[in-house]
């Protein structure tokens, strides 16, 4: 039987037995199927087409959170690059401005004849300080870079956590005594080593030990303490590293982000820029190198915060997971060997030794 058109497309079959009656099948009785079909089709065509509408209303939505997704991770970026410029220009300005500074006065009481040893001893010191500052930025900005394109070279040897705590401290302990902080370490004696590199580890713990002095009030407390830990999981042995401070503490909204490169979590406008102060500004990237540092040794790092109060000082815990052994993939891999921009020192001393015996010249002759 077919009633329709011929293009039409077949969208089910509707059978017909023998009457109850064994009555012949007649045209009536066909046109009433016909009819029949008709409207099961219909209802058919519709059910198919409100069910295409619906996938396709489910694909536009989906294509939507995508587009809102991408558009979200665009403005991310966006204000990363933005936050990057803000805050690379900020820390390049100030010490270049101090150095510019210096210079000047440097030159203005030379010309006058008015230099002293003293007065140009500390004016140095000063100009060395600034220089020191624009070369960690830079030196920080590269080590982000490393870390992005997962090139960080690790050298990995055998290492006691003891000597990585112990160096990583060494330069901060003067400003931690400055600061009237206390500062204790417990546990670390008898870890066994673990495989690391060095210099990379202590510049992780350093970073993370300088944030808990910077945001911890004068008179606070930092806490290092450090255990060995068999991983149900892995059954490997891991060392756990925790720096407790008694300061600001971090809001949970920013306990992630905080491990993204230029991401400050506390407004640092008001506040000085100083290394070890008070809140002092930096450039945000201090936890983002400890972060890939420690993943490049197959670890965890993370904090916990129960929130941000400058009153009360809810403080912070920064926790370090460390395997003893890396996992084989761990293993850094280009070499990169970092362009030194100071002046070898000896070379910078006999320059001066040059310097002053053409002035002795000059005023000789
Ligand atoms: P920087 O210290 O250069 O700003 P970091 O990447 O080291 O950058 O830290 C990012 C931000 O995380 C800091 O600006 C600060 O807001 C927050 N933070 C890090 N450590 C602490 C801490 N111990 N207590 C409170 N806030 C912290």
């Amino acid at each position: 039987m077919r009633r329709c058109c011929p293009r039409a497309k077949t969208l089910g079959l509707l059978g017909m037995g023998s009457k109850v009656n064994d009555e012949a099948i007649k045209e009536n009785d066909l046109s009433l199927l016909a009819t029949l079909a008709n409207q099961a089709g219909a209802a058919l065509r519709n059910a198919r087409l409100v069910s295409n509408l619906r996938e396709s209303e489910n694909e536009a939505r989906e294509a939507t959170t995508a587009l809102r997704s991408a558009k979200e991770q665009l403005e991310q970026l966006d204000a990363v690059k933005t936050d990057f410029i803000t805050i690379a220009s900020h820390e390049l300005r100030t010490p270049l401005a101090q150095v510019r500074g210096y210079t000047d006065i440097i030159e203005a009481l030379n010309e006058q004849g008015m230099l002293d040893q003293e007065q140009l001893a500390s004016m140095t010191t000063n100009l060395r300080k600034a220089t020191d500052r624009m070369e960690e930025l830079i030196r920080n900005m590269l080590d982000v870079s490393q870390i992005d394109v997962n090139a960080m070279d690790l050298r990995f040897a055998p290492a006691s956590i003891e000597q990585v705590v112990r160096l990583a401290l060494e330069p901060l302990t003067q400003d931690i005594r400055q600061r009237k902080q206390s500062l204790t370490a417990r546990g670390l004696r008898g870890l066994p080593p673990i495989e690391a590199d060095m210099q990379r580890m202590v510049q992780a713990l350093q970073n993370v030990v300088l944030n808990a002095v910077k945001f911890t009030p004068d008179g606070g407390k930092i806490e290092i303490t450090a255990s060995l830990q068999n991983n149900p999981g892995t059954k490997r042995d891991e060392i756990l590293l925790a720096v407790s401070d008694s300061g600001i503490g971090i809001d949970k909204k920013h306990q992630e982000i905080i491990f993204e490169k230029f991401v400050r979590a506390h407004d640092p406008s008001l506040h000085s820029t100083g290394k070890t102060k008070f809140m002092g500004a930096g450039p945000g990237l201090g936890l983002t190198i400890a972060r890939g540092v420690i993943e490049g040794h197959g670890g965890r790092i993370w904090v916990e915060s129960l929130g941000s109060d400058p009153e009360k000082l809810p403080g912070s815990t920064f926790y370090i997971l460390l395997p003893v052994k890396p996992p084989e993939d761990a293993t850094g891999v280009l070499n990169f060997e970092p362009t030194t921009t100071s002046m070898d020192r000896t070379e910078l001393l006999k320059e001066v030794e040059k310097f002053r015996q053409q002035q002795q010249q000059v005023a000789g002759s």
